[in-house]
């Protein structure tokens, strides 16, 4: 299904030269721009004028050159006309949100996405006239009966964090165009190994401190979507991201332009070492959830949207039923085995584990949690890529026999 090459269209992009030749491309940190001529100005303010159409660079809340590039270089990866950089992978969702919903409309999300989302949602979102109602990703048949003709937004996440629910993209998409919805995709977990707009989303929001970014240093987000939606946010009168203002710094845009070369071949790894951990797991009798593995009950569905060669993604749980034994068992893994490290987020180079439901989903009360098969031991892994893979797997097995057999 999938004939995408995400790898390839980045490769294809005009490459931007720094000034004097430089290989890297030069930071352009001014925070306003000055014009030739004064008439120019107020057609800037107007759209008539503006760096995608002839060069004129205004202030740099609206636009930057350099962040202008990541932007450019986000955009031939997702396959999306165009995109913006934010502050954060958060405000890259309620900027989009915000832009596309109202006052007394209503938005169908996704039960198990990541918990400051949830929050986002549930308690936010409310207090502006905006409802959601939340359903289970892996049922497609809870989206369309929860459509209301106030409904502006279907909303979900790829691969769920955490539980590794897969939303069917195209499925979806029948679904919003049918009733003139919009489908914003969450691709924070898989970048380069789907790409939703390509399935039928109209917007891409990204968490760009994860993955794409990987070296846990930056925080930073992106929407991806048609010129006219990212135009809407930057509009200089009424968009959401110009008004909102959770703006990139040039230099952070800088950083991840140099990291994002490497992206592609970082997935690659990221998912052999996941798919070769979730197998000694599951061979172990360990319950693992993982879309690489045959066993998980969407496997097919996330076959059949990946772009081909980078894999299922560097996301995995492991179960360990209790609270108790998934802190026994993470401490195992990073204080005796030094098999990697207890702590949040997730993309980084080397493994990060934490227990899902009292830390990043602690958001969501723990009826809601079970309601969306979130055990209480549950442990996410971002599998990294350090150490040799045999090793890696020599300690997962030590702390499974120490802790879970
Ligand atoms: N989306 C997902 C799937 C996430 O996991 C996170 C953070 O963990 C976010 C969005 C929020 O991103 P940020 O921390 O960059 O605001």
């Amino acid at each position: 299904m999938q004939k995408f090459n995400p790898e390839q269209a980045m490769c294809e992009t005009r490459r931007e030269f720094g000034e004097h030749g430089g290989v890297a491309p030069s930071i352009s940190r001014s925070s306003t721009f000055t014009v030739m001529e004064p008439g120019t100005m107020p057609e800037i303010f107007e759209g008539l004028r503006g760096p995608y159409k002839d060069g004129c660079y205004l202030y740099s809340r609206h636009f930057n050159p350099t962040t202008n590039i990541l932007a450019r270089y986000l955009a031939a990866m997702e396959g999306s006309e165009l995109a913006a950089c934010t502050a954060s992978g958060m405000s890259a969702i309620s900027s989009a949100l915000l832009q596309l919903c109202h006052c007394g409309d209503h938005i169908i999300a996704s039960n198990t996405i990541y918990g400051g989302t949830y929050a986002l949602l549930k308690d936010v979102f409310p207090q502006m006239g905006i409802s959601t109602t939340f359903v289970d990703p892996s049922d497609t048949s809870g989206f369309k009966a929860a459509v209301k003709p106030e409904t502006k937004v279907i909303y979900t996440e790829t691969f769920a964090n955490p539980t590794l629910k897969i939303a069917d993209i195209p499925e979806l998409s029948k679904i919003s165009k049918k009733n003139k919805i919009k489908l914003v995709v969450d691709n924070t977990f898989t970048p380069v190994i789907v790409s939703p707009l390509k399935l039928g989303a109209d917007v891409v929001v990204y968490s760009l401190t994860k993955f794409v970014n990987g070296a846990s240093d930056i925080i930073a987000g992106a929407v991806c979507s048609g010129t006219d939606f990212i135009y809407q946010l930057m509009n200089l009168h009424t968009g959401r991201l110009m008004l909102l203002g959770p703006t990139m710094d040039p230099r952070a845009a800088f950083d991840i332009i140099q990291r994002l070369p490497h992206l592609p071949m970082r997935m690659r790894e990221h998912s052999t070492r996941t798919l070769a951990a979730a197998e000694l797991l599951f061979k172990m009798g360990i319950k693992t959830v993982y879309p690489g593995l045959p066993a998980h009950p969407q496997h097919k569905l996330a076959e059949s949207m990946i772009n081909q060669g980078y894999g299922y993604g560097g996301i995995m749980t492991v179960d360990c039923k209790t609270k108790d034994r998934a802190e026994n068992f993470m401490s195992v893994l990073q204080n005796q085995e030094q098999f990697g490290l207890i702590a949040v987020s997730l993309g980084y180079f080397d493994t990060l584990i934490s227990c899902s439901g009292s830390s990043t989903s602690s958001e969501i009360s723990p009826d809601k949690q079970s309601e969306m098969g979130l055990s209480p031991g549950l442990v996410r892994f971002s599998i990294g890529y350090t150490g040799s893979l045999e090793k890696r797997l020599e300690q997962i097995e030590r702390a499974v026999q120490k802790c879970l057999l």
